[in-house]
């Protein structure tokens, strides 16, 4: 394995650990990351919960979700990932998760817009995809490639997407930046529902989010994140 290679392997594993100690995955939910060397192709865990993650986990799979490297069980939500890439060439990063922050606003369908600036990451208004919609009773689980693609048709050019009565998707230009998004949106949803029950939230404007997202795409404040999440790793 090249140095680059490993580093980048290093670097997923790091962003489980941390989506796992930020309590935005826990047992269940993933990170993966796109292939810098072949777009069509991406780095996601065997079936294993973020919070344990090694190197060693790390497989590679092609856009229709197939395995191309290792010989573990993957994640049967794996499609998840595999139809996002396909469908976003701007994507870098995917994490599906269930923060528990988020479920609410995945179940009650109240709107799940920013309210402090950083919630801005999120997009003005995630749309919600209901799997009954098309595929009527089903596990909540997304697990072929033809939910996933409706899923991702649903995700559209957003930066999130709730699952109704199972989660949320949110997605970035790089795994630190997708990291960011999940985080701001579990912290968003904590907001909003406390606002809710002491008022009236205010919002964001269009403009205020377009503004607020703009600024923390990517560059210092990110990596200023990251360094800050790693450190409570210990
Ligand atoms: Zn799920």
């Amino acid at each position: 394995m090249t140095t680059i290679r490993a580093e980048m392997i290093a670097e997923l594993v790091t962003a489980n650990r941390v989506l796992a100690n930020e309590g935005v995955l826990d047992a269940f939910g993933h990170v993966s990351l796109r292939d810098p060397d072949d777009p069509n192709a991406f780095f996601l865990s065997r079936s294993r919960s973020p919070g344990q993650v090694s190197a060693e986990d790390i497989m590679r799979f092609d856009l229709n979700g197939e395995v191309l490297d290792g010989n573990q069980k993957p994640y049967l939500e794996r499609v998840i990932h595999a139809a996002v890439f396909a469908a976003r060439p701007d994507v870098t990063s995917v994490v599906h998760h269930h923060a528990e922050t988020v479920l609410p606003f995945a179940t009650a369908f109240v709107p799940l817009r920013p309210v402090f600036h950083l919630g801005a990451l999120g997009g003005l208004r995630p749309p919600v995809w209901d799997s009954a919609d098309e595929f009527g009773d089903t596990s909540l689980l997304v697990s072929d490639m033809e939910m996933a693609r409706s899923l991702a048709r649903c995700l559209g050019d957003k930066p999130t997407c709730l699952l109704a009565r199972h989660g949320a998707l949110c997605v970035g230009s790089s795994l630190r930046q997708a990291t960011f998004v999940s985080v701001c949106m579990r912290d968003n949803a904590k907001v909003l529902a406390q606002a809710l029950q002491i008022g009236t939230p205010s919002y964001l404007s269009e403009g205020e989010v377009a503004a607020a997202a703009a600024k923390h795409d990517g560059g210092a404040p990110v990596d200023r994140a990251w360094e800050y999440w790693v450190s409570r790793l210990d």
